[in-house]
């Protein structure tokens, strides 16, 4: 037989070279994760099998054995789940399987920048299998795969290769062996094996057997169960201790959070089923990939059927980990039957309510605590507002929103139980910073009337404001497009009150009107329109949208998405005419009109500025700039 030697995967020699060097500071979740790995290769034999019992080749008892080896210095896994062929070993073992390499090559960049082992964030891209070489020099690979004659032996040192080999006689399933490196001897305690099988796997729902090494002169003795091998969920709440629900978190989920929520419970009547559901600590790294799948496992009866089901939770909800047992399903259950299961539909349902239901209660008992949630989740749930027209009122009551008047989140309701009287609706503005929006001109107008005005920053916000007409019967309305409402609500100071109210007299208005002239011909193409401002009070001018336009913030993130769209011209810039500048350049337009065309295009790149972006021409900017320092400063 030959011997081919293979090479890793970039990514894997990178992340090998990064677990061996003991990124992990708990070394003993290598056993965890490689009994997890053999519960997993079971539950999928299972599966096949009852559509092809052959392939149990009259074997269905399923079962992973410890065993050592002391003089070898040996530590060996054994499963008889579905095992693996040439090509399985090559795909599984040589290559980052999971989550797929880009999001984990991101997070190892991540990672090398800072220089710091944050384990919690390496748990999640499928390392599990590569952790044996936190604590072996070698593992060799002893497996064949149900329903296939070859036997493979696949080994590494975990150094940028590994070989492979055909070989006789293997058993069905896969068998790892860990020659244990000196350091991690101690693994091959059995008090300490025990141990962690209890800590770590007792909610393995497939027994986990020990067989010690016989003592000198003593008989060798038969296997023995570590663990319960019950599934956790089919437990009752009150025998299941917060360490077991925490442990059976990190199973499902490959992290080492701790959960922020656990639910579970059991639906009783039409349909059956058990939902066992978390809330991670923290924020996985993947949550905004394209695909944006919900991660839950669905089981028939205790039989795990699959992790890839898109039917059982809203997209909105992906960040919540676990799984649904259902009896009411068939055990045949194709993945493809799935797809429009009328059940289905009915847990998903279900569960939407239940885990919508908790987070609302939890921010009503909890502010503080939620607002951690809220940090982590609220981008993915606020999806749901415009996704899931039924529970979009929920979903906005359970929506957090920094505003004007506020740096620590805060709802709707609040905002609402605030609003000044005579403001008729909830105003926002949208953008990238909050602190700069909370600052911007856009809503200084706003804020000098004592209205709050929502921040909105994250890409969502711009989707759904639009399917949300109001809120407890206020509109909802952009900044931008609402300038006239001011007229309606008095400034909080009253000599710029009394001030604002002052007519201009007609030679005032013509020289407003000349100016507006002028700065439209000076600005030629490079912004639509120029108007006098209601909503400035602070700043000489900005920019907004043309009406009925997108807004200028939505209109960034499209060019930002697609990095050749031209920079839109149909902006207006919105003149303050009560602002000590403005007055002035209109005298001066009036008169010999000197200066009038710089000032001009320092005030739209100023207005751009403000808005995030570069002058159109910074070399003539800071000119322009360096003229006017100098015509004050000289
Ligand atoms: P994950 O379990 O998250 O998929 P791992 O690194 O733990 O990632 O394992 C990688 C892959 O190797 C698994 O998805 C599985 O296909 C395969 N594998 C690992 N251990 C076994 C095993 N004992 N039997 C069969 N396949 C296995
Ligand atoms: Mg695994």
């Amino acid at each position: 037989m030959t011997q081919e030697t293979l090479s890793f995967q970039a990514e894997v020699s990178k992340l090998l070279d990064i677990v061996v060097h003991s990124l992990y500071s708990d070394r003993q979740i290598f056993l965890r994760e490689l009994i997890s790995n053999a519960s997993d290769a079971c539950d999928k034999l299972r599966y096949e099998g009852l559509t092809q019992p052959a392939l149990l080749e009259g074997d269905g008892e399923f079962k992973i054995s410890l065993s050592v080896d002391r003089e070898a210095g040996t530590l060996t896994i054994a499963d008889n789940g579905i095992g693996m062929n040439r090509q399985d070993l090559i795909d599984n073992l040589g290559t980052i399987a999971r989550s797929g390499t880009q999001a984990f090559s991101e997070a190892l960049k991540a990672q090398t920048e800072k220089k710091s082992g944050d384990v919690s964030l390496i748990g999640q891209f499928g390392v599990g299998f590569y952790s044996a070489f936190m604590v072996a020099d070698s593992v060799s690979v002893a497996t064949r795969k149900a329903g296939e004659t070859e036997g493979w032996t696949w080994v590494s040192d975990g150094k940028g290769a590994f070989t492979i080999e055909e070989t006789e006689g293997v058993a069905r399933g896969a068998s790892i062996t860990l020659h244990m490196r000196e350091d991690a001897k101690d693994f091959l305690e059995e008090f300490k094996l025990r141990n962690i099988v209890k800590t770590y796997s007792d909610h393995i729902a497939i027994p986990v057997e020990f067989t010690a090494p016989p003592k000198e002169g003593e008989e060798e003795k038969g296997p023995e169960r570590l663990n319960e091998a019950s599934a956790l969920w089919t437990r009752p709440r009150d025998q299941i201790t917060t360490e077991q629900y925490t442990e059976f978190y990190h199973h499902v989920s490959h992290g080492f959070d701790e959960p922020w929520h656990v639910l579970h419970y059991r639906a009783e009547g039409v349909l059956e089923y058990t939902g066992l559901m978390f809330v991670p600590g923290q924020k996985p790294f993947d949550l905004f990939t394209p695909e944006r799948k919900p991660r839950v496992k669905l089981y028939v009866n205790r039989v795990f059927i699959t992790d890839d089901c898109e039917e059982l939770l809203p997209s909105y909800l992906r960040f919540v980990r676990g799984i649904v047992d259902s009896s009411d399903l068939p055990l045949n259950v194709s993945r493809e039957m799935l797809q429009d299961d009328p059940r289905l539909r009915k847990i998903k349902g279900g569960l939407t309510k239940r885990l919508l239901d908790d987070l609302s209660k939890r921010a009503k008992d909890d502010e503080e605590g939620y607002l951690t949630f809220w940090e982590n989740f609220g981008a993915v749930l606020k999806e749901g507002i415009y996704e899931d027209f039924e529970r979009k009122d929920d979903l906005l009551k359970m929506a957090r929103f920094r505003t004007t008047a506020s740096d620590k989140p805060v709802s709707l309701e609040t905002v609402v139980g605030r609003m000044k009287e005579g403001q008729t609706a909830l105003y926002y503005v949208t953008g990238d910073d909050a602190s700069a929006l909370a600052r911007s001109p856009q809503v200084e107008g706003f804020v000098a009337r004592g209205v709050e005005v929502l921040l909105l920053t994250d890409p969502i916000d711009e989707f759904w404001v639009g399917a949300v007409p109001s809120f407890m019967d206020k509109p909802l309305k952009s900044v931008a497009q609402a300038g006239q409402d001011l007229d309606t609500l008095p400034l909080e100071d009253d000599a710029k009150e009394a001030e604002s109210k002052e007519e201009s007299t007609p030679a005032e208005e013509g020289k407003i009107d000349g100016l507006i002239a002028r700065l439209k011909v000076a600005l030629g193409d490079a912004v639509a329109d120029v108007k006098v401002s209601k909503r400035l009070t602070g700043s000489p001018v900005c920019l907004v949208a043309k009406d009925g336009a997108m807004s200028l913030h939505l209109q960034k993130l499209m060019r930002q998405a697609n990095q050749d769209s031209p920079m839109p011209s149909d902006r207006v810039l919105e003149i303050n005419t009560k602002h000590a500048v403005i007055k002035a350049l209109a005298d001066r337009a009036a008169g010999d009109g000197e200066g009038v065309d710089d000032a001009a295009h320092l005030l739209l790149d100023q207005a751009r500025i403000l808005e995030g972006e570069l002058p159109t021409d910074p070399v003539t900017f800071a000119k322009r700039l360096t003229d006017a320092m100098g015509k004050g400063l000289v």
